[in-house]
């Protein structure tokens, strides 16, 4: 037997933003999974800003996308047949082979996840790759302590508004976060606990910081003019986070770097990028704490949700815009 599906493929290259015409819809089908493998039918896919990098042919942390192939990325779903005994038809597990409707992987490619308590798309977000990457940033790139200052851009998107609350939750004597409308500020200082928030286009972000600091930690997930301002924010000794710097993720020519860097000099500052995958030895504890956190209500979190494969290009070009409050998903019927 088959199963006859669909996936979306990279039809082209984007050059600087990137458009539907990049995408296609393809219907395939699979085969019944040998021993050894499983058949998932996913039921959410997750779209991520690290995505626009593997666009490009370019060598990075991880491989590029190919022009013609299925884009993959993390995903959620039911095992609907099985070829592994440990994981029985009826198991949610999360895995890499997104962007598809099902899809046919190795047992070992697959991870089962508990939905007693928690949605599955949760292992996406604030159980999954972000939640891991805003503890990572927190804990062990700015080794944040109690009663630091923190700051965090991008901080209505999946990562910082888990850091956020995280630095709140690990006592942080203030948080402070940028975002993209009044809507994401509102939501930070009404809901989230940020002690205050500022909409980055209200204005030059450095002034719009005034008065807020001195910051002993940024968590930087946006680069570029954000990451400027916060050096001239940050307190001497501060620690910056260096996450992602989505900010230029679209620049067809490499944007000039901070103008101020001499006060890394002055301040003694430190500036650490990081990978989260390259920190799974810290999951364990992610799961427990985080975990803890989010169970007993300390910690919230929010999903933007677009429904259907075929909608699943315009929720990542949406993501890059900011069209997203939380995680952005994709759920599959
Ligand atoms: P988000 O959910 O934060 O979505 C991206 C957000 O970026 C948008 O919602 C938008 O919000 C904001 N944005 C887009 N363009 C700009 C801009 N020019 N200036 C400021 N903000 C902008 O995505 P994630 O939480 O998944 O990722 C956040 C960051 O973390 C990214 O840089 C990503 O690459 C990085 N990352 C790094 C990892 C690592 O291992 N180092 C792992 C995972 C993520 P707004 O409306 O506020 O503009």
């Amino acid at each position: 037997m088959t199963t006859p599906t669909r996936e979306i493929h990279l039809a082209s290259r984007p050059t600087g933003q990137p458009t539907l015409e990049n995408f296609r819809t393809v219907e395939t089908e699979l085969a019944d999974p040998a021993p050894g493998q499983v058949l998932v039918r996913n039921t959410f896919l997750s779209v991520d800003p690290y995505m626009r990098g593997r666009m490009n042919d370019v060598k990075s942390y991880v491989p590029p996308f190919q022009v013609g192939a299925v884009l993959d990325g993390g995903a959620v779903g039911e095992v609907i047949a099985s070829g592994e005994e440990s994981l029985p038809v009826g198991t949610t597990v999360l895995h890499q082979a997104g962007w598809r409707e099902h899809a046919l992987i190795s047992a070992k490619a697959a991870r089962p996840v508990d939905v007693a308590r928690v949605p599955a798309s949760a292992y996406l977000g604030v159980l999954g790759m972000p939640g891991l990457t805003a503890y990572v940033g927190l804990q062990r790139i700015a080794a944040m302590k109690e009663g630091d200052a923190v700051l965090v851009s991008g901080a209505a998107g999946a990562v910082g508004s888990l850091a956020g609350q995280m630095a709140r939750l690990m006592g942080a004597s203030t948080v402070v976060g940028s975002a993209g409308s009044a809507e994401k500020v509102a939501w930070l200082t009404d809901e989230l606990g940020f002690d205050a928030a500022v909409n980055y286009k209200d204005g030059a972000i450095g002034k719009l910081l005034a008065g807020h600091g001195p910051f002993d930690v940024y968590f930087d997930n946006v680069g570029g003019d954000h990451l400027e301002a916060a050096i001239s924010h940050l307190a001497d000794f501060g620690r910056v986070a260096a996450c992602g710097a989505i900010a230029s993720y679209n620049d067809e020519r490499p944007s000039p770097g901070p103008r101020n860097l001499m006060m890394l000099v002055s301040k003694r500052l430190t500036l650490r990028g990081f990978i989260v995958s390259d920190h799974a030895d810290l999951a364990a504890e992610f799961h427990q704490r985080v975990g803890a956190w989010v169970a007993d209500g300390q910690l919230v979190f929010r999903e933007t949700v677009v429904d259907g494969l075929d909608q699943t290009p315009q929720a990542f070009l949406d993501l890059l815009a900011g069209g997203n409050t939380g995680k952005m998903v994709v759920r599959l019927p």
